[in-house]
Protein backbone atom coordinates (compact mmCIF):
# COMPACT_ATOMS: atom_id res chain seq x y z
CA UNK A 1 0.00 0.00 0.00
CA UNK A 2 1.12 3.74 -0.79
CA UNK A 3 1.57 6.10 1.86
CA UNK A 4 0.58 9.56 1.30
CA UNK A 5 2.35 11.67 3.19
CA UNK A 6 1.11 14.79 2.73
CA UNK A 7 -2.53 13.17 4.01
CA UNK A 8 -1.29 12.06 7.04
CA UNK A 9 0.63 15.75 7.94
CA UNK A 10 -2.15 17.19 6.83
CA UNK A 11 -4.36 15.08 9.22
CA UNK A 12 -1.80 15.56 12.23
CA UNK A 13 -1.58 19.26 11.30
CA UNK A 14 -5.86 19.23 12.18
CA UNK A 15 -5.56 17.15 14.48
CA UNK A 16 -2.68 19.63 16.96
CA UNK A 17 -4.79 22.70 15.55
CA UNK A 18 -8.11 20.79 17.16
CA UNK A 19 -6.28 20.28 20.06
CA UNK A 20 -4.65 23.58 20.29
CA UNK A 21 -7.98 25.63 19.63
CA UNK A 22 -9.89 23.45 22.47
CA UNK A 23 -7.04 24.23 24.95
CA UNK A 24 -7.37 27.96 24.30
CA UNK A 25 -10.88 28.03 24.12
CA UNK A 26 -12.27 28.56 27.43
CA UNK A 27 -10.12 31.80 27.14
CA UNK A 28 -11.49 32.89 23.96
CA UNK A 29 -14.46 32.04 24.01
CA UNK A 30 -15.62 34.79 26.50
CA UNK A 31 -14.22 37.33 24.30
CA UNK A 32 -15.82 35.68 20.99
CA UNK A 33 -19.42 36.21 20.63
CA UNK A 34 -19.75 34.07 18.27
CA UNK A 35 -18.22 30.75 20.00
CA UNK A 36 -19.62 32.12 23.17
CA UNK A 37 -23.17 32.19 21.65
CA UNK A 38 -22.42 28.85 19.47
CA UNK A 39 -20.04 26.90 22.47
CA UNK A 40 -17.70 26.30 19.46
CA UNK A 41 -14.20 26.79 20.70
CA UNK A 42 -11.90 28.52 18.27
CA UNK A 43 -9.57 26.41 16.23
CA UNK A 44 -12.69 24.51 14.75
CA UNK A 45 -15.50 24.52 12.26
CA UNK A 46 -12.81 27.01 10.62
CA UNK A 47 -13.11 30.09 13.16
CA UNK A 48 -9.83 31.03 14.22
CA UNK A 49 -8.06 33.71 16.19
CA UNK A 50 -4.81 34.30 14.43
CA UNK A 51 -3.71 33.49 10.54
CA UNK A 52 -0.96 31.20 11.06
CA UNK A 53 -3.79 29.11 12.87
CA UNK A 54 -6.17 29.59 10.33
CA UNK A 55 -3.88 29.32 7.20
CA UNK A 56 -2.71 25.96 8.44
CA UNK A 57 -5.97 24.17 8.51
CA UNK A 58 -7.07 25.19 5.66
CA UNK A 59 -4.07 23.74 4.10
CA UNK A 60 -4.44 20.96 5.79
CA UNK A 61 -8.42 20.97 4.36
CA UNK A 62 -6.97 21.59 0.91
CA UNK A 63 -4.82 18.62 1.37
CA UNK A 64 -7.87 16.03 2.35
CA UNK A 65 -9.66 17.43 -0.11
CA UNK A 66 -7.41 17.04 -3.24
CA UNK A 67 -7.35 13.31 -2.39
CA UNK A 68 -11.24 13.30 -2.69
CA UNK A 69 -13.12 12.47 -5.72
CA UNK A 70 -14.81 15.81 -7.33
CA UNK A 71 -18.02 14.22 -6.32
CA UNK A 72 -17.16 15.11 -2.96
CA UNK A 73 -16.48 18.80 -4.02
CA UNK A 74 -20.50 19.04 -5.35
CA UNK A 75 -21.48 17.55 -2.33
CA UNK A 76 -19.70 20.24 -0.22
CA UNK A 77 -20.87 23.00 -2.87
CA UNK A 78 -24.34 21.59 -2.06
CA UNK A 79 -23.81 22.01 1.46
CA UNK A 80 -23.55 25.66 1.54
CA UNK A 81 -26.03 26.21 -1.25
CA UNK A 82 -28.51 24.44 1.16
CA UNK A 83 -27.36 26.54 4.28
CA UNK A 84 -27.61 29.62 2.31
CA UNK A 85 -30.62 29.17 0.47
CA UNK A 86 -32.66 27.10 3.89
CA UNK A 87 -30.88 29.47 6.80
CA UNK A 88 -31.35 32.94 4.61
CA UNK A 89 -33.97 34.48 7.05
CA UNK A 90 -31.77 33.98 9.76
CA UNK A 91 -29.21 34.84 8.57
CA UNK A 92 -29.82 37.50 6.38
CA UNK A 93 -31.30 39.08 9.92
CA UNK A 94 -28.42 38.55 11.69
CA UNK A 95 -26.23 40.15 9.28
CA UNK A 96 -28.98 43.44 9.30
CA UNK A 97 -29.14 43.33 12.73
CA UNK A 98 -24.97 43.40 12.74
CA UNK A 99 -24.36 46.24 9.90
CA UNK A 100 -27.37 48.04 10.08
CA UNK A 101 -27.30 49.12 6.78
CA UNK A 102 -29.13 48.28 3.19
CA UNK A 103 -32.76 46.61 3.59
CA UNK A 104 -33.50 43.32 5.55
CA UNK A 105 -35.44 41.63 2.30
CA UNK A 106 -32.44 42.54 0.10
CA UNK A 107 -30.23 40.81 3.31
CA UNK A 108 -32.19 37.97 2.57
CA UNK A 109 -32.75 37.67 -1.05
CA UNK A 110 -28.85 37.98 -1.84
CA UNK A 111 -28.08 35.08 0.33
CA UNK A 112 -30.92 32.74 -1.16
CA UNK A 113 -29.74 33.97 -4.56
CA UNK A 114 -26.09 33.33 -4.42
CA UNK A 115 -26.69 30.12 -2.83
CA UNK A 116 -28.89 29.00 -5.79
CA UNK A 117 -27.32 31.11 -8.81
CA UNK A 118 -23.32 31.05 -8.56
CA UNK A 119 -21.81 28.64 -10.95
CA UNK A 120 -19.97 25.77 -9.12
CA UNK A 121 -18.01 22.83 -10.54
CA UNK A 122 -19.78 22.16 -13.88
CA UNK A 123 -18.32 25.45 -14.89
CA UNK A 124 -14.84 23.84 -15.18
CA UNK A 125 -14.64 22.72 -18.87
CA UNK A 126 -11.72 20.61 -20.11
CA UNK A 127 -9.83 21.78 -23.19
CA UNK A 128 -8.16 19.76 -25.62
CA UNK A 129 -6.56 19.93 -28.79
CA UNK A 130 -5.88 16.78 -31.21
CA UNK A 131 -3.63 16.86 -34.09
CA UNK A 132 -0.74 14.72 -35.82
CA UNK A 133 1.47 15.01 -33.25
CA UNK A 134 -1.07 13.36 -30.66
CA UNK A 135 -3.17 15.20 -28.15
CA UNK A 136 -2.94 17.66 -25.49
CA UNK A 137 -5.26 18.34 -22.59
CA UNK A 138 -5.73 21.36 -20.80
CA UNK A 139 -7.35 20.86 -17.42
CA UNK A 140 -7.70 23.31 -14.39
CA UNK A 141 -5.86 22.83 -11.25
CA UNK A 142 -6.56 24.50 -7.91
CA UNK A 143 -4.16 26.62 -6.17
CA UNK A 144 -4.37 25.36 -3.16
CA UNK A 145 -5.46 28.30 -0.08
CA UNK A 146 -6.86 31.58 -1.07
CA UNK A 147 -6.75 34.51 1.56
CA UNK A 148 -9.93 36.45 1.24
CA UNK A 149 -11.38 40.13 2.06
CA UNK A 150 -14.86 40.44 2.21
CA UNK A 151 -16.87 44.00 2.70
CA UNK A 152 -19.46 44.93 5.05
CA UNK A 153 -21.77 45.61 2.29
CA UNK A 154 -22.47 41.65 1.70
CA UNK A 155 -20.57 40.15 4.63
CA UNK A 156 -21.55 36.73 4.52
CA UNK A 157 -23.12 36.60 0.89
CA UNK A 158 -19.80 37.65 -0.74
CA UNK A 159 -18.30 34.75 1.37
CA UNK A 160 -20.86 32.35 -0.01
CA UNK A 161 -20.43 33.14 -3.74
CA UNK A 162 -16.53 33.01 -2.77
CA UNK A 163 -16.79 29.74 -1.30
CA UNK A 164 -18.65 28.36 -3.84
CA UNK A 165 -16.73 29.11 -6.26
CA UNK A 166 -13.10 28.98 -4.73
CA UNK A 167 -13.96 25.15 -3.04
CA UNK A 168 -15.59 24.60 -7.08
CA UNK A 169 -11.87 25.03 -8.33
CA UNK A 170 -10.44 22.42 -6.01
CA UNK A 171 -9.37 25.33 -2.86
CA UNK A 172 -9.71 26.10 0.73
CA UNK A 173 -10.08 29.34 1.44
CA UNK A 174 -9.12 31.82 4.26
CA UNK A 175 -11.47 34.99 4.78
CA UNK A 176 -10.85 38.23 6.37
CA UNK A 177 -13.91 40.13 6.84
CA UNK A 178 -14.89 43.93 7.47
CA UNK A 179 -14.69 43.54 11.63
CA UNK A 180 -18.26 45.27 10.93
CA UNK A 181 -19.30 42.20 9.36
CA UNK A 182 -17.58 40.03 11.50
CA UNK A 183 -20.19 38.24 13.49
CA UNK A 184 -22.32 37.40 10.81
CA UNK A 185 -19.72 35.92 8.44
CA UNK A 186 -18.25 33.69 11.12
CA UNK A 187 -21.67 32.12 11.93
CA UNK A 188 -21.90 31.60 8.55
CA UNK A 189 -18.31 29.82 7.85
CA UNK A 190 -19.05 27.81 11.44
CA UNK A 191 -22.57 26.35 9.79
CA UNK A 192 -20.68 25.47 6.37
CA UNK A 193 -18.01 24.13 8.12
CA UNK A 194 -19.64 22.21 10.97
CA UNK A 195 -22.00 20.63 7.76
CA UNK A 196 -18.99 20.02 5.85
CA UNK A 197 -17.66 18.59 8.84
CA UNK A 198 -20.48 16.19 9.69
CA UNK A 199 -20.94 14.84 6.10
CA UNK A 200 -17.79 14.75 3.80
CA UNK A 201 -15.39 14.37 7.36
CA UNK A 202 -13.18 17.39 6.04
CA UNK A 203 -13.21 20.95 8.61
CA UNK A 204 -11.57 24.09 8.44
CA UNK A 205 -11.95 24.67 4.39
CA UNK A 206 -13.66 28.20 4.44
CA UNK A 207 -11.72 29.57 7.85
CA UNK A 208 -12.06 32.82 9.06
CA UNK A 209 -9.84 35.16 11.30
CA UNK A 210 -12.62 36.08 14.32
CA UNK A 211 -11.56 39.37 14.52
CA UNK A 212 -10.20 41.02 11.44
CA UNK A 213 -7.78 43.54 11.32
CA UNK A 214 -5.61 45.82 8.79
CA UNK A 215 -2.68 43.88 10.48
CA UNK A 216 -4.43 40.46 10.00
CA UNK A 217 -5.23 41.00 6.06
CA UNK A 218 -1.46 42.26 5.67
CA UNK A 219 -0.54 39.06 7.43
CA UNK A 220 -2.87 36.81 5.09
CA UNK A 221 -1.67 39.14 2.13
CA UNK A 222 2.24 37.99 2.87
CA UNK A 223 1.45 34.86 4.05
CA UNK A 224 3.53 31.92 2.72
CA UNK A 225 0.97 29.36 2.39
CA UNK A 226 -1.58 31.41 0.81
CA UNK A 227 -1.31 31.29 -3.26
CA UNK A 228 -3.82 33.51 -4.32
CA UNK A 229 -5.82 36.76 -2.71
CA UNK A 230 -9.31 37.64 -3.61
CA UNK A 231 -10.23 40.96 -2.41
CA UNK A 232 -13.85 42.88 -2.72
CA UNK A 233 -13.91 45.85 -1.41
CA UNK A 234 -13.28 50.06 -1.46
CA UNK A 235 -10.13 52.02 -3.10
CA UNK A 236 -7.94 51.34 0.27
CA UNK A 237 -8.18 47.48 -0.24
CA UNK A 238 -7.93 46.86 -3.48
CA UNK A 239 -4.81 49.38 -3.47
CA UNK A 240 -3.19 47.32 -0.77
CA UNK A 241 -3.83 43.80 -2.61
CA UNK A 242 -2.00 45.13 -5.90
CA UNK A 243 0.45 46.73 -3.24
CA UNK A 244 1.16 43.24 -1.92
CA UNK A 245 3.09 41.43 -4.09
CA UNK A 246 0.69 38.21 -4.45
CA UNK A 247 -1.00 37.23 -7.32
CA UNK A 248 -4.26 39.11 -6.75
CA UNK A 249 -7.80 38.88 -7.89
CA UNK A 250 -8.79 42.70 -7.42
CA UNK A 251 -12.84 43.43 -7.05
CA UNK A 252 -12.05 47.16 -6.48
CA UNK A 253 -14.97 49.80 -5.94
CA UNK A 254 -17.04 51.81 -9.02
CA UNK A 255 -19.32 54.97 -9.20
CA UNK A 256 -21.77 53.62 -12.39
CA UNK A 257 -22.95 56.40 -14.00
CA UNK A 258 -26.54 55.97 -16.20
CA UNK A 259 -27.02 57.88 -19.51
CA UNK A 260 -30.10 58.68 -20.66
CA UNK A 261 -30.59 59.57 -24.66
CA UNK A 262 -33.61 61.61 -26.15
CA UNK A 263 -34.40 57.58 -27.51
CA UNK A 264 -34.96 55.80 -24.45
CA UNK A 265 -38.60 54.50 -23.30
CA UNK A 266 -38.42 56.89 -20.15
CA UNK A 267 -41.02 55.12 -17.96
CA UNK A 268 -39.03 51.60 -17.86
CA UNK A 269 -35.66 53.56 -17.70
CA UNK A 270 -37.45 55.63 -14.59
CA UNK A 271 -38.25 51.53 -13.14
CA UNK A 272 -34.86 50.31 -13.72
CA UNK A 273 -33.12 52.96 -11.63
CA UNK A 274 -35.33 52.26 -9.17
CA UNK A 275 -34.95 48.96 -9.21
CA UNK A 276 -31.46 48.98 -9.23
CA UNK A 277 -30.52 52.31 -7.10
CA UNK A 278 -32.97 51.38 -4.16
CA UNK A 279 -31.74 47.45 -3.99
CA UNK A 280 -30.35 47.41 -0.42
CA UNK A 281 -30.41 51.18 -0.59
CA UNK A 282 -27.92 51.35 -3.43
CA UNK A 283 -24.90 49.08 -1.35
CA UNK A 284 -23.78 47.17 -4.40
CA UNK A 285 -21.06 48.38 -6.28
CA UNK A 286 -22.74 47.95 -10.27
CA UNK A 287 -25.69 50.20 -8.45
CA UNK A 288 -26.72 53.01 -10.62
CA UNK A 289 -24.96 55.98 -8.39
CA UNK A 290 -25.92 58.99 -11.10
CA UNK A 291 -27.72 60.22 -14.08
CA UNK A 292 -27.10 61.84 -17.21
CA UNK A 293 -29.58 62.45 -19.05
CA UNK A 294 -29.90 64.58 -22.21
CA UNK A 295 -31.84 68.00 -22.14
CA UNK A 296 -34.56 67.40 -24.57
CA UNK A 297 -36.07 64.57 -21.82
CA UNK A 298 -34.63 65.80 -18.71
CA UNK A 299 -37.70 67.34 -17.62
CA UNK A 300 -39.54 63.70 -18.92
CA UNK A 301 -37.37 62.03 -17.04
CA UNK A 302 -37.87 63.39 -13.50
CA UNK A 303 -41.41 63.36 -14.32
CA UNK A 304 -41.16 59.50 -15.34
CA UNK A 305 -39.05 58.72 -12.19
CA UNK A 306 -41.80 60.51 -10.24
CA UNK A 307 -44.42 58.55 -11.53
CA UNK A 308 -42.81 55.28 -10.98
CA UNK A 309 -42.60 56.27 -7.04
CA UNK A 310 -39.25 57.62 -6.52
CA UNK A 311 -39.19 61.27 -4.47
CA UNK A 312 -38.13 64.24 -6.26
CA UNK A 313 -36.15 66.34 -3.88
CA UNK A 314 -35.59 70.65 -3.96
CA UNK A 315 -32.84 72.17 -4.40
CA UNK A 316 -32.27 73.09 -0.75
CA UNK A 317 -32.73 70.14 0.44
CA UNK A 318 -30.36 68.11 -1.32
CA UNK A 319 -28.42 70.54 -0.23
CA UNK A 320 -29.27 69.86 3.67
CA UNK A 321 -28.84 66.32 2.78
CA UNK A 322 -25.03 66.54 1.18
CA UNK A 323 -24.09 68.29 4.40
CA UNK A 324 -25.59 65.55 6.46
CA UNK A 325 -24.42 62.79 4.31
CA UNK A 326 -21.01 63.00 3.09
CA UNK A 327 -18.02 64.39 4.55
CA UNK A 328 -14.83 65.26 3.52
CA UNK A 329 -11.83 62.32 4.09
CA UNK A 330 -8.25 61.94 2.89
CA UNK A 331 -5.42 64.44 2.99
CA UNK A 332 -3.30 66.10 0.21
CA UNK A 333 -3.88 64.91 -2.97
CA UNK A 334 -6.09 62.28 -1.62
CA UNK A 335 -8.91 64.73 -0.41
CA UNK A 336 -11.92 63.08 -1.61
CA UNK A 337 -15.97 63.19 -0.13
CA UNK A 338 -16.73 59.96 1.81
CA UNK A 339 -20.14 58.92 3.12
CA UNK A 340 -20.74 59.79 6.33
CA UNK A 341 -21.63 56.34 8.78
CA UNK A 342 -24.86 57.46 9.98
CA UNK A 343 -26.29 57.74 6.77
CA UNK A 344 -24.43 55.09 4.29
CA UNK A 345 -27.11 52.31 3.63
CA UNK A 346 -30.02 53.87 5.01
CA UNK A 347 -34.14 54.28 3.93
CA UNK A 348 -34.99 56.48 1.62
CA UNK A 349 -37.30 58.26 4.07
CA UNK A 350 -34.24 58.46 6.13
CA UNK A 351 -32.41 60.42 3.54
CA UNK A 352 -35.35 62.58 3.00
CA UNK A 353 -35.77 63.72 6.50
CA UNK A 354 -32.38 65.06 6.48
CA UNK A 355 -33.44 66.96 3.67
CA UNK A 356 -35.96 68.27 5.92
CA UNK A 357 -38.77 66.67 4.13
CA UNK A 358 -41.02 63.51 5.65
CA UNK A 359 -42.04 61.00 3.30
CA UNK A 360 -43.53 57.64 3.33
CA UNK A 361 -41.69 54.99 5.16
CA UNK A 362 -41.97 52.66 1.67
CA UNK A 363 -40.61 55.24 -0.99
CA UNK A 364 -37.24 53.24 -1.86
CA UNK A 365 -35.43 56.30 -3.36
CA UNK A 366 -35.29 60.35 -3.22
CA UNK A 367 -33.61 61.82 -6.11
CA UNK A 368 -32.66 65.45 -7.54
CA UNK A 369 -31.47 67.87 -9.87
CA UNK A 370 -27.57 68.77 -9.35
CA UNK A 371 -24.42 69.67 -11.32
CA UNK A 372 -22.17 67.68 -12.69
CA UNK A 373 -19.58 68.50 -9.93
CA UNK A 374 -21.56 67.49 -6.99
CA UNK A 375 -19.92 65.69 -4.89
CA UNK A 376 -23.19 63.13 -5.01
CA UNK A 377 -22.22 62.73 -8.65
CA UNK A 378 -18.94 62.64 -7.98
CA UNK A 379 -18.89 60.30 -4.82
CA UNK A 380 -19.66 56.71 -4.43
CA UNK A 381 -22.50 57.44 -1.96
CA UNK A 382 -24.24 53.75 -1.55
CA UNK A 383 -27.13 55.62 -0.11
CA UNK A 384 -30.39 55.57 -1.80
CA UNK A 385 -30.25 58.98 -3.20
CA UNK A 386 -29.78 59.52 -6.66
CA UNK A 387 -28.52 63.32 -8.46
CA UNK A 388 -29.63 63.52 -11.94
CA UNK A 389 -27.41 65.96 -14.01
CA UNK A 390 -28.92 67.99 -17.17
CA UNK A 391 -26.27 67.72 -20.29
CA UNK A 392 -26.47 69.34 -23.83
CA UNK A 393 -26.63 66.08 -25.93
CA UNK A 394 -26.08 62.63 -25.85
CA UNK A 395 -22.29 62.91 -26.33
CA UNK A 396 -21.89 65.94 -23.05
CA UNK A 397 -23.96 62.67 -21.12
CA UNK A 398 -21.10 60.41 -21.86
CA UNK A 399 -18.01 62.68 -21.26
CA UNK A 400 -19.36 63.51 -17.87
CA UNK A 401 -20.28 59.32 -17.02
CA UNK A 402 -16.85 58.99 -18.07
CA UNK A 403 -15.27 61.56 -15.80
CA UNK A 404 -17.58 60.53 -13.06
CA UNK A 405 -16.89 56.71 -13.37
CA UNK A 406 -12.87 57.83 -12.48
CA UNK A 407 -11.81 55.05 -14.60
CA UNK A 408 -12.55 52.47 -12.05
CA UNK A 409 -13.92 50.63 -15.56
CA UNK A 410 -16.81 48.82 -13.25
CA UNK A 411 -20.28 49.16 -14.47
CA UNK A 412 -22.10 51.84 -16.66
CA UNK A 413 -25.46 51.50 -18.30
CA UNK A 414 -27.35 53.19 -20.91
CA UNK A 415 -31.21 53.52 -21.71
CA UNK A 416 -31.73 54.03 -25.32
CA UNK A 417 -32.91 52.63 -28.28
CA UNK A 418 -30.03 54.15 -30.18
CA UNK A 419 -27.44 51.47 -31.58
CA UNK A 420 -24.69 53.52 -32.45
CA UNK A 421 -25.72 55.34 -29.38
CA UNK A 422 -25.01 52.52 -27.49
CA UNK A 423 -22.13 51.27 -29.64
CA UNK A 424 -20.34 54.48 -28.66
CA UNK A 425 -20.50 54.76 -24.84
CA UNK A 426 -19.52 51.19 -24.75
CA UNK A 427 -16.62 51.77 -26.32
CA UNK A 428 -15.72 55.13 -24.26
CA UNK A 429 -16.62 54.04 -21.00
CA UNK A 430 -14.48 50.32 -21.27
CA UNK A 431 -16.45 49.16 -18.22
CA UNK A 432 -16.55 45.17 -16.89
CA UNK A 433 -19.76 45.20 -16.99
CA UNK A 434 -22.25 47.70 -19.60
CA UNK A 435 -26.14 47.81 -19.19
CA UNK A 436 -28.40 48.59 -21.89
CA UNK A 437 -31.80 49.21 -20.93
CA UNK A 438 -32.12 47.10 -17.63
CA UNK A 439 -31.49 47.72 -14.03
CA UNK A 440 -27.69 47.10 -13.06
CA UNK A 441 -28.17 43.30 -11.42
CA UNK A 442 -29.51 42.39 -15.27
CA UNK A 443 -25.29 42.55 -15.79
CA UNK A 444 -25.38 39.41 -13.55
CA UNK A 445 -27.36 37.36 -14.88
CA UNK A 446 -30.37 38.89 -12.43
CA UNK A 447 -33.05 39.76 -15.18
CA UNK A 448 -30.19 39.08 -17.69
CA UNK A 449 -28.27 36.15 -19.48
CA UNK A 450 -24.85 35.23 -17.59
CA UNK A 451 -24.13 34.08 -14.33
CA UNK A 452 -23.65 35.44 -10.83
CA UNK A 453 -20.99 36.45 -8.56
CA UNK A 454 -20.87 39.40 -6.26
CA UNK A 455 -17.06 39.71 -6.70
CA UNK A 456 -16.47 41.46 -9.92
CA UNK A 457 -12.38 42.00 -10.53
CA UNK A 458 -12.16 45.16 -12.47
CA UNK A 459 -8.29 46.32 -11.95
CA UNK A 460 -6.94 42.82 -12.64
CA UNK A 461 -9.20 42.01 -15.43
CA UNK A 462 -10.97 38.77 -14.44
CA UNK A 463 -14.89 40.26 -14.79
CA UNK A 464 -17.54 38.66 -13.26
CA UNK A 465 -15.31 35.69 -11.19
CA UNK A 466 -16.26 32.00 -11.75
CA UNK A 467 -14.54 29.16 -10.38
CA UNK A 468 -12.42 29.49 -13.31
CA UNK A 469 -10.53 32.58 -12.03
CA UNK A 470 -9.63 30.45 -9.26
CA UNK A 471 -7.72 27.81 -11.03
CA UNK A 472 -4.77 27.11 -13.05
CA UNK A 473 -4.31 25.47 -15.79
CA UNK A 474 -2.26 22.70 -16.33
CA UNK A 475 -1.21 20.85 -20.08
CA UNK A 476 -1.13 17.14 -20.36
CA UNK A 477 0.66 16.33 -23.86
CA UNK A 478 0.81 12.99 -25.39
CA UNK A 479 2.53 12.40 -28.18
CA UNK A 480 1.69 10.64 -31.19
CA UNK A 481 -0.93 8.71 -29.62
CA UNK A 482 -4.61 8.63 -28.54
CA UNK A 483 -5.65 11.11 -31.67
CA UNK A 484 -7.43 9.24 -34.00
CA UNK A 485 -8.34 10.74 -36.81
CA UNK A 486 -4.52 10.65 -38.72
CA UNK A 487 -3.68 7.86 -41.34
CA UNK A 488 -2.80 4.39 -39.96
CA UNK A 489 -0.13 3.93 -42.17
CA UNK A 490 1.94 5.93 -39.79
CA UNK A 491 1.60 3.54 -36.28
P1 LIG B 1 -13.89 48.71 2.46
O1 LIG B 1 -12.89 49.00 1.40
O2 LIG B 1 -14.06 49.67 3.56
O3 LIG B 1 -13.59 47.29 3.11
C1 LIG B 1 -13.49 46.12 2.34
C2 LIG B 1 -12.59 45.13 3.06
O4 LIG B 1 -11.24 45.57 2.96
C3 LIG B 1 -12.87 45.01 4.54
O5 LIG B 1 -12.70 43.67 4.94
C4 LIG B 1 -11.84 45.91 5.18
O6 LIG B 1 -11.55 45.53 6.49
C5 LIG B 1 -10.65 45.67 4.24
N1 LIG B 1 -9.67 46.76 4.15
C6 LIG B 1 -9.92 48.08 4.02
N2 LIG B 1 -8.74 48.76 3.88
C7 LIG B 1 -7.76 47.84 3.90
C8 LIG B 1 -6.32 47.89 3.79
N3 LIG B 1 -5.68 49.04 3.63
N4 LIG B 1 -5.64 46.72 3.86
C9 LIG B 1 -6.28 45.54 4.00
N5 LIG B 1 -7.62 45.42 4.13
C10 LIG B 1 -8.35 46.55 4.07
O7 LIG B 1 -15.27 48.53 1.68
P2 LIG B 1 -16.72 48.20 2.24
O8 LIG B 1 -17.33 49.46 2.74
O9 LIG B 1 -16.67 47.03 3.14
O10 LIG B 1 -17.43 47.75 0.89
C11 LIG B 1 -17.83 48.69 -0.08
C12 LIG B 1 -16.78 48.87 -1.17
O11 LIG B 1 -16.51 47.62 -1.79
C13 LIG B 1 -17.28 49.78 -2.27
O12 LIG B 1 -16.23 50.59 -2.72
C14 LIG B 1 -17.75 48.82 -3.34
O13 LIG B 1 -17.73 49.34 -4.64
C15 LIG B 1 -16.73 47.71 -3.19
N6 LIG B 1 -17.27 46.44 -3.67
C16 LIG B 1 -16.79 45.96 -4.85
C17 LIG B 1 -17.29 44.78 -5.35
C18 LIG B 1 -16.84 44.23 -6.66
O14 LIG B 1 -17.23 43.13 -6.99
N7 LIG B 1 -16.01 44.90 -7.43
C19 LIG B 1 -18.27 44.06 -4.64
C20 LIG B 1 -18.72 44.57 -3.43
C21 LIG B 1 -18.21 45.77 -2.95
Amino acid sequence: MQINENLIRSVVEQVLSEVRGNQSGASTMAANPVSASSSTALGRFGLFSNVDDAVRSARAAFEQMRERPIADRRKIIDIVRRISIDQCVELGTMEMEETKIGRLEHKIAKLKTLGERTPGVEFLKTECYSGDHGLAVIEHAPFGVIGAITPVTHSLPTITGNAVSMIAGGNAVVVNPHPSGRKVAAEGVRRFNQAIHAEVGIDNLISLICEPTLETAQQLFKHRSVALICVTGGPAVARAALNSGKRAVVAGPGNPPVVVDETADLDHAARCIIQGAAYDNNLLCIAEKEVFVVGSVFDAMMSAMERAGAVRLTSPEIERLTAAALQVVGEGSDKHYGARKELLGQDAYKLAAAAGRSVDPKVELVFGETTNDHPFVQTEQMMPFVPFVRCKDFDEAVRLAQAAEHGYRHTSIIHSRNVRNMTKMARVMDTTLFVKNGPCMASLGLGGEGYLSFSIAGPTGEGVTTPLTFTRERRCSLIEDLHVLGGISNL
